[in-house]
């Protein structure tokens, strides 16, 4: 079954978008293929359902690799190699379950000296991932993929604190109520240090299709209180809880 959905997660790339919890063009998150497969983050459709919802998201229950997942106390161990193409531009819109920025063909951003396309970011609050069982206000999910279509998605932890102007476009785009045009810039969008942990797991929405790198920053970015308002404003309590580490190694280094 893993192998089965691994498999067409990678043929299929024009598919990447709709695993990755984006329906841009759909709010009410029914696509003709999974009519009645409704998700949500409440009541029938919520976390705990998801995996019989529909045939396609059974992973989201037998699946052993799945994210988010609780980190441990930050490591403060090998900086994060990443450097991105610049101002990105995109679109950015409400997709009924988070606001998504989607970039522009040819946005690269270059992970330990692999140049990734930087597909989409949205964010969830509180965060999916906890440290050490605690989540952040909100969390940001960078969403990469390679050439074979494999994904990495860099997920940045945010509290409440000074205004961060680097977020002002997206969160102008959680504002808009259409989709808006934006640019998002991935490097000034991180942490100054860049810690972070790393493991094997899964997108955190529906069908949890696994094979996904994940690396999470250690280090919290801030948003002004505004800026978080506007984005509970869009989507609050979004945020899938932690699953099973199971025999997986969290890492803190690639
Ligand atoms: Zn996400």
């Amino acid at each position: 079954m893993r192998n089965r959905s691994r498999l067409s997660l990678l043929a299929a790339p024009a598919v990447l978008l709709v695993l990755a919890g984006c329906t841009p063009d759909a709010p009410s998150e029914r696509t003709p293929h999974d009519a009645g497969a409704a998700w949500s983050y409440a009541g029938e459709g919520a976390p705990d359902h998801w995996g019989g919802l529909a045939n396609e998201y059974g992973t989201c229950d037998a699946g052993e690799q799945q994210s988010p997942v609780d980190l441990p106390a930050p490591a403060r161990g090998a900086q994060l190699d990443l450097t991105a193409s610049g101002a990105v531009h995109g679109l950015t819109a409400d997709n009924g379950h988070t606001v998504q920025f989607t970039a522009d063909d040819g946005a690269t951003t270059t992970i330990d000296g692999t140049a990734l396309d930087l597909v989409q970011m949205h964010f969830h609050a509180a965060s999916e991932h906890t440290v050490d069982g605690a989540a952040a206000a909100a969390e940001f999910h960078f969403v990469h993929a390679d050439r074979k279509g494999e994904l990495t998605v860099v997920g940045v932890l945010a509290e409440v604190g000074a205004h961060n102007p680097a977020y002002e476009s997206y969160v102008a785009g959680a504002t808009a109520g259409a989709g808006r045009a934006s640019t998002v810039d991935v490097e000034s969008m991180l942490p100054a240090s860049r810690s972070f942990a790393t493991y094997e797991g899964s997108l955190t929405t529906p069908p949890c299709s696994e094979g996904v790198r994940w690396i999470v920053l250690e280090d919290p970015i801030e948003l002004g209180a505004d800026q978080i308002a506007d984005l509970e404003a869009a989507h609050v309590e979004n945020a899938r809880p932690v699953q099973p580490l199971g025999d997986r190694v969290i890492g803190h280094e690639l």
